[in-house]
């Protein structure tokens, strides 16, 4: 049993492409193209030179020794936090200007929630000279302003969505109507591995550098590939995706995706989505997700902007479903919390989102010889003033 996606576009029974007709011909042409051009060496050899001169990989698995020491096992750190514009989001964009490109596209729409996959987005066409529209709700350019201009000074064109409640899913919603209208010249970039088949595959192939990596740093450090345990926080998935990437068959490396449970799972302000959710579809996919009796999908919160989707992608509702992974709900406490102590144990102040995984180990306990490798998705200068409120610093 492998628990990598199948030849049809799913893992187990999540994933697949549930699209309206017309957008048939531009996911088809992504499904049939994405394989062969990203397998070709000019492609990789493109990618990994940008991987290595501009985002700055590869990126440290630094062994935390004072938390490791606080919890009493080994916890080392892959720190996605140092990539250039400072999270994981940045690998998958190289990887799908690049594929852009190659399928002669020379305008590029995304969507936007907290603004971070935005910047990313805005950050790559910059590098390559292309035209960028970013989709983003009315209500979150307001809550994510500094964002709004990072993206501004890049520039890119950012487009409000005025429908619905005005955040992720209604910028979502403009992305797919704009690709609808421009299907031969532009090419959407999804920023998680979220949305109909390829793109999970996709956006999990090129995040997958990052388990590629964890296999060589922990050979040369601890002298297996293999840790026991992976952690990873799960927004749509991308961070853990590349995480897991290279483990996923593994079953003797032990999976941990950390999900947010907001003000707790049961007070109906949350974005544990695997544990909450059920199946539906949403953005294209067969998946887990939240959603009132009749279907409606309800509305996600976290602190954490990067966490609060009411989805989760097709990989990691198959990973909950066979339990092949374990998912941990953390709120937002226990995840400010945690992202307080580490900057104070190791001089790292952490994304909110990372605080969430970090969290982990007050809810787990871990064995002194364990060798565990955490996901540090991101840093937090963007959530400083988050921090500062929370604590009254
Ligand atoms: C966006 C983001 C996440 C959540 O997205 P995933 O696709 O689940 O990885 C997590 N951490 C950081 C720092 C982010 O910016």
């Amino acid at each position: 049993m492998s628990y990598n996606i199948n030849e049809k576009g799913y893992y187990g029974e999540f994933g697949g492409a549930y699209i309206p007709e017309m957008l048939y011909p531009n996911i088809e042409e992504l499904r049939q193209k994405y394989l062969t051009i990203t397998a070709d060496p000019s492609f990789q050899e493109d990618f990994h030179q940008l991987l290595k001169d501009y985002v700055g990989r590869p990126t440290p698995l630094y062994f935390a020794k004072r938390l490791s020491e606080k919890y009493n096992t080994k916890i080392y750190l892959k720190r996605e936090d140092l990539n250039h514009t400072g999270a994981h989001k940045i690998n998958n964009t190289v990887g799908q200007i690049l594929l852009a490109q190659r399928l002669g596209k020379t305008r590029i729409i995304a969507e936007t929630g907290a603004g971070q996959h935005g910047v990313a987005t805005a950050t790559v066409c910059a590098l390559m000279g292309i035209e960028c529209i970013v989709y983003m709700g009315e209500v979150d350019i307001a809550r994510q302003a500094p964002n709004v201009a990072r993206m501004k000074m890049l520039g890119a064109k950012v487009v409000p969505a005025l429908s619905g409640s005005r955040t992720l899913k209604d910028a979502t919603n403009e992305a797919m109507r704009d690709w609808i209208n421009n299907p031969v010249n532009t090419h959407y970039i999804v920023g998680s591995v979220v949305g109909p088949h390829p793109y999970p595959d996709m956006v999990a192939r090129f995040q997958a550098i990052v388990s590629e990596e964890i296999k060589s740093q922990l050979l040369e450090k601890e002298g297996t590939e293999n840790p026991d345990y992976l952690i990873a926080c799960v927004g749509g998935g991308s961070n853990a995706a590349g995480t897991y990437y290279h483990y996923l068959d593994n079953e003797e490396v032990k999976l941990i995706a950390v999900e947010a449970a907001g003000k707790g799972i049961d007070s109906g302000e949350s974005a544990a989505t695997s544990v909450l959710g059920k199946e539906g579809i949403i953005h294209g996919s067969k998946t887990l997700l939240m959603q009132t009796q009749d279907g409606q999908i309800t509305e996600p919160y976290s602190i954490s902007a990067g966490l609060d989707y009411p989805g989760v992608g097709p990989m990691h509702a198959n990973l909950y479903k066979t339990g092949r992974a374990e998912f941990i709900a953390i709120t937002d406490d226990e995840a400010m919390t945690a992202g307080l102590e580490l900057s104070q144990l190791e001089g790292i102040i952490p994304a909110i989102e990372t605080s969430h995984a970090l969290a982990v180990f007050e809810h787990k306990k871990f064995k002194p010889d364990d060798v565990i490798v955490l996901n540090l998705s991101g840093r937090g200068d963007k959530d400083l003033q988050n921090y500062i409120d929370y604590f009254k610093l």
